[in-house]
């Protein structure tokens, strides 16, 4: 698979789908900006869901400060906020940065079997919730005016780096 780079890559998908992974595989840790990593870092883990506020004001400005500068940036969040979403793609634009979002489309009973492996799972109704509100995100990112791309979470580990944009 091909993505521009450098570009605003936003990854879409329920906890457990591979969002993380797929993006460890392919991005230098720099370049990565993590919600669960920044509860880690104002809070008392990844999980700490109190932190919740902290961590996304810091995600915003850190996501702002490297769009601002024309750098590559992905957003590891579960990407299911229209509001948080369209406020990154209004800024990628503004950068003159292609705005990507990454669907990681693993099927449902695969994510609730990673998640069950989990040592901190997420409760069943809440990723049960997230399950339901992705079979309508590729449709609502499209509308949104994203570079839509579908990723099997399932085999991502068998695709290949981001490819330079050269346009
Ligand atoms: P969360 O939103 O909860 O942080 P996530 O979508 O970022 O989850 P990951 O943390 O990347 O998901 O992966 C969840 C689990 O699934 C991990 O144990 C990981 O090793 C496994 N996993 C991720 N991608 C794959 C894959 N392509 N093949 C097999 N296992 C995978």
């Amino acid at each position: 698979m091909r993505l521009p780079d450098p570009a605003l890559v936003v990854l879409v998908g329920a906890s457990g789908s591979g969002k993380s992974t797929w993006a460890a595989e392919r991005y230098r840790p720099q370049e990565v900006v993590s919600s669960d990593a920044l509860r880690g870092v104002v809070g008392s883990g990844d999980h700490d869901l109190d932190a919740s506020a902290d961590a996304f004001a810091i995600l915003e400005q850190v996501v702002a400060a490297r769009l601002g500068r024309g750098l590559c940036t992905v957003v590891d969040t579960l990407g299911l906020d229209a509001v948080r979403r369209t406020g990154w793609l209004a800024a990628a634009r503004s950068a003159g940065l292609p705005a990507v979002a990454v669907v990681l489309a693993t099927p449902d009973a695969e994510c609730r079997r990673r998640n069950a492996a989990r040592d901190v799972p997420v409760p069943a109704p809440v990723l049960a919730g997230q399950l339901k509100r992705m079979r309508v995100a590729a449709e609502e990112l499209a509308a949104e005016g994203w570079d839509v791309v579908v990723v099997d979470g399932s085999g991502a580990a068998a695709e290949g780096p981001p490819v330079p944009h050269t346009a």
